[in-house]
């Protein structure tokens, strides 16, 4: 196997040249194993960082890491991380080491790294330097720590996320040290941030191995979203659920697309469900009014993260609508069309199908059916290009003004009210019966003509 780019290969030859060790190391030594493309070149070097400066002084090197040992060279506009060997001091606040060290050899800087999979490195004449059987871990698809599984989370709590997000990524199993080090640590993450919380729960909830990741760790994820804690082992006692309340949640989230919004409004549409848990006198379980409450506890749990405002007003509306009926009938198709937008309707049609995953097999099989009913007819309605916003409306502000309405309120409320009846199909979308229309509005609402 060997250095595939050609700009890795550039600054591993000029390293060497000058007399120093390179290899590529981490992600895309991974990577390339799998037989994938890697996605960035990072570069291990026995070079301190001002001889890696001296060696790229004809290139463009961006120094803002110079600190940790990192240099990014600049070549074709593509930056390549080129790292002296070091191995992290002590870590007092589980975040960030106290102090960088640098090391002269490679397999104290591969010892640092956090997985076996990602602690091995590939040199330019294409030996691989893997002293923790990385290659076999990746052979047998499992996620490992390097060194003690407990000591490493310990170092650094965002180890934690990105165990999981590998697994969900790699779709690896989890070696059961490793994993029991995860349960053992979790309270670590209540040392990381927000942000960095997020980026890793983003990268994990699209995984193919995502659902496995949720079902062993829910315990974990709580750290951050203590909301999670009562779902596992929650005994939903009514006929349409055969599945505890997480392995519903889980189903739903693996039955969804995997795009960041479906997974989390997957992951967060009965988080509210616990709260509003009742039993009748029949000991049937019911949750009256829990899409509101979820989407209450969806809005909460998002900011903590710090989402951007779209997706987490995206997520929440999502949840709330998770229940909204979707009969496959002309009326409703297109009321719900005008106002959630084709998309918006896509999505919370496939929430509504991944939420029926989740359920008794026998029970959810009708209501399965009935929404592709619905999404065929919501297909019809689209292809005759219906009118959903005002924009395509035949009538506009100016007609409605020439008929004699005077400039104001009025109008908006004229065009809002006959966009309605033509999205709903009660009128066609043409300005011969858009005009007595506005003009009968007119009078109902009082406008004087
Ligand atoms: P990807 O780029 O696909 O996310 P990667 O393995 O390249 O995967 P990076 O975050 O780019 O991940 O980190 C590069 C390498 O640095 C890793 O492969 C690993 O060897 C090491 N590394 C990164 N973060 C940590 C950490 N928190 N603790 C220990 N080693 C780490
Ligand atoms: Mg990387």
């Amino acid at each position: 196997m060997e250095v595939t780019d050609r700009g890795a290969r550039f600054i591993l030859e000029q390293l060497e040249q000058q007399g120093y060790e390179a290899s590529a190391v981490g992600g895309c030594v991974r990577d390339l194993l799998r037989g994938e493309d890697p996605h960035d070149w990072d570069i291990t070097t026995s070079a301190r960082p001002e001889e890696v400066l001296k060696v790229f002084a004809g290139e463009q090197v961006l120094t803002t890491g110079l600190r940790h040992g990192t240099a990014a060279v600049l070549l074709d506009g593509n930056p390549y991380e080129v790292t002296t060997y070091r191995a992290d001091g002590t870590y007092t606040d589980g975040r960030r080491p106290d102090a960088v060290v640098f090391v002269s050899a490679l397999e104290e800087d591969l010892a640092r790294r956090d997985f076996t999979v990602n602690a091995m490195a590939l040199d330019r004449h294409g030996v691989l330097h893997d002293p923790f059987g990385g290659q076999a871990d990746l052979q047998h698809k499992v996620l490992r720590c390097v060194g003690e599984p407990e000591r490493r989370f310990r170092e650094d709590g965002l180890r934690l996320m990105r165990a999981l997000r590998f697994a969900a990524t790699l779709k690896f199993s989890i070696h059961p040290d490793t994993a029991r080090a995860l349960h053992t640590c979790r309270d670590m993450l209540t040392h990381v941030a927000g942000e960095r919380i997020q980026a890793e729960l983003f990268r994990l909830l699209p995984g193919p191995g995502a659902g496995a990741v949720l079902r062993a760790f829910p315990d974990v994820l709580a750290v951050f979203w203590p909301e999670l804690a009562p779902l596992p082992g929650f005994d939903q006692r009514s006929p349409w659920h055969c599945y505890d309340l997480w392995e519903h949640t889980v189903r739903a989230v693996e039955n969804v697309p995997p795009t960041i919004p479906l997974r989390l409004a997957a992951l967060l549409h009965d988080v509210g469900k616990p709260a509003c848990f009742s039993v009748d006198e029949s000991g049937t379980g019911h949750f009256y009014g829990h899409p509101a409450v979820s989407a209450r506890l969806a809005d909460e749990m998002l900011r903590r993260l710090h989402t951007s405002n779209a997706l987490r007003e995206e997520v929440v509306s999502l949840v709330e609508r998770h229940h909204w009926d979707l009969p496959p009938t002309e009326a409703v198709v297109r009321r719900r069309l005008r106002q959630l937008g084709p998309e918006g309707f896509s999505a919370l049609l496939a929430l509504q199908r991944a939420d029926l995953h989740g359920q008794a097999g026998d029970i959810a099989a009708p209501r399965l059916a009935e929404l592709d009913r619905t999404e065929a007819l919501a297909r019809d309605i689209l292809a005759q290009r219906p009118c959903l916003s005002l924009k395509e409306l035949a009538l506009s502000g100016k007609d409605v003004l020439a008929l004699g309405v005077s400039p104001g309120p009025a109008v908006g409320e004229i065009l809002k009210a006959l966009l309605d009846r033509v999205a709903e199909g009660e009128l066609p979308n043409t300005r011969e019966a858009l005009l007595p229309a506005a003009r009968e509005l007119a009078k109902e609402f009082g406008y004087p003509l």
